[in-house]
């Protein structure tokens, strides 16, 4: 009857209402622990440089380094952990400002092929001190696509600088481009140790390393592919990676073609 049918009714409801607030609350929840998480990450990586800069200039200060070239090595480190907070303090700023929408694009039809010959001197100085070699596989004839330059070049640059850092001495790195009717795809392909299956969903994430007390020492800030990530998307092109453990990574994006 008409009564029991809205009563019903109205449970259903009510019970849809319920189910929407704590997925809601649930996701409040979320975004606090990951505001926590991110945070505490921040702090930790920001405090590790600067306790061993302060630990290394008391030592020398203290004159407990007496020996010149035992205190050209401190210096040495002592400036390598600033160069290491200042490439965590911009990759810091990059991140919020893309996460505010704030980071300014600056988008314009650029000549793939122009753009290619200038990279190819700054990609040949990168791959010297591992004495890594390059191969390129790419089309004669490159369109243009609608991109920022700088932007273009930062996240190039990363996927480059991850590949180099995580390659063995005297491997290969490629650069293959292909073309589609609406878009490039750029991927640079190395021979390095791979990303387990189980890693590949989060490489993408602030801060998470596959390989987490390896991954420090190369030098990285764990923030290169979100930044990366965001900076393409930006651009309305795509990323993704294909690896295999043991064989090596191949990381793609793409970026659309303006005629
Ligand atoms: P990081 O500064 O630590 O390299 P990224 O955000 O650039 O941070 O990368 C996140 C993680 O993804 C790295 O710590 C590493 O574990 C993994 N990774 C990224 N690129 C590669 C690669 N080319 N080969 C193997 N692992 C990679």
């Amino acid at each position: 009857n008409y009564n029991s049918r809205t009563t019903a009714i109205g449970n259903n409801e009510i019970g849809g209402l319920g189910r929407t607030f704590n997925t809601m609350a649930d996701s409040l929840a979320e975004i606090e622990q990951n505001r926590r998480n991110f945070l505490a990450n921040v702090s930790h990586e920001l405090k590790t440089p600067v306790t061993s800069i302060q630990a290394l200039s008391e030592t020398i200060l203290d004159g407990l380094a007496p020996k010149p070239e035992q205190q050209q090595r401190y210096i040495a480190t002592i400036l390598q952990e600033s160069q290491r907070l200042d490439r965590l303090i911009s990759d810091l700023l990059d991140l919020s400002q893309l996460e505010a929408d704030e980071l300014s694009i600056l988008c314009e039809k650029l000549d793939l092929q122009t753009w290619l010959v200038t990279e190819a001197t700054k990609i040949e100085t990168l791959l010297n001190p591992k004495h890594l070699t390059l191969e390129t596989d790419i089309p004669e004839q490159l369109p243009y696509v609608w991109c920022d330059p700088i932007r273009l070049e930062q996240v190039f640059t990363n996927l480059l600088t991850n590949a180099i850092r995580y390659s063995p001495e005297n491997s290969t790195i490629t650069i293959h481009l292909s073309v589609t009717k609406h878009q490039v795809a750029i991927s640079v392909i190395d021979q390095g140790p791979g990303i387990s299956p189980d890693d590949v969903p989060y490489i993408w994430d602030r801060f998470y390393r596959a390989d987490k007390s390896r991954a420090r020492t190369y030098g990285g800030t764990g923030l290169g592919l979100a930044i990366t990530k965001k900076l393409v998307h930006a651009m309305q092109g795509e990323i993704s990676v294909d690896s295999h453990v043991g064989k090596g990574s191949t990381f793609t994006f793409t970026l659309p073609i303006i005629k």
